[in-house]
């Protein structure tokens, strides 16, 4: 995909093509097509509530740099860099997003705070999330090829209120981790007990 955002070199020193062909030499093309598509909702969505359109270009490009590592990268990384011992207890779906920063740092040159926890937060959430950063975490939810039910109504939510689309997603995400079992990572808790029970969201 193209785009005519020229990037002013405050946060990379790539351009967007420099920095969408080390993205893409990481990820398998559906995944290549993922970032790209959640990179141009994440712009529509800084526009429209007055976030950087910059920013939000390149954390969407960003998001999932990480997703396609071997489990065995991440241990390393998490060990090498003295993270908190307990990540090595999660898996892919959550260190793609909570310690793939340190490799976006290392290997793409990327240090803005902002951008670097919107990929933190991409997956659980956050209980503080700045206008950016919950774009991020909407954009990734409800890219046009995303096709689940309720898909719908989180993006009308969003279109409408941004907080309302988080607490919506944080909501649909713990009920689905609930009915299939799966460990909820504690972040993810602290997201819903922050976003949900205030949000007035009517079930
Ligand atoms: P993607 O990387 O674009 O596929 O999307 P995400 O990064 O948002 O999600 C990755 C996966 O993490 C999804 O399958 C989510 O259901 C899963 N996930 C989100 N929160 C948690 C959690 O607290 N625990 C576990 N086990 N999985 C989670
Ligand atoms: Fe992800
Ligand atoms: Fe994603």
């Amino acid at each position: 995909m193209t785009s005519d955002l020229v990037y002013s070199d405050h946060y990379t020193t790539d351009t967007r093509d420099q920095l969408l062909a080390k993205i893409e030499a990481h990820l398998r093309p559906e995944r290549f097509a993922h970032v790209q598509r959640v990179e141009q909702t994440a712009i529509a969505l800084a526009k429209q509530y007055g976030a950087d359109v910059e920013k939000a270009s390149i954390a969407g490009l960003v998001h999932d740099y990480a997703k396609q590592r071997p489990d065995s990268d991440f241990l390393q990384a998490i060990s090498d860099y003295r993270l908190d011992p307990d990540l090595a207890n999660w898996n892919n779906a959550i260190w793609h997003g909570v310690v793939g920063p340190e490799f976006i740092k290392r290997e793409l040159g990327i240090y803005d705070e902002e951008i670097l926890n919107a990929v933190r937060y991409h997956t659980t959430g956050n209980p503080y999330m700045t206008t950016l950063e919950k774009i991020v975490y909407m954009a990734d939810y409800i890219e046009p090829a995303r096709d689940f039910d309720g898909v719908a109504e989180a993006r009308e939510m969003t279109a409408r209120d941004l907080d309302l689309g988080v607490a919506f997603q944080t909501w649909h995400t713990l009920t689905y981790l609930i009915a299939e079992n799966k460990a909820i990572y504690p972040k993810t808790i602290e997201t819903y007990n922050a976003w949900v029970p205030t949000s007035g969201l009517v079930k």
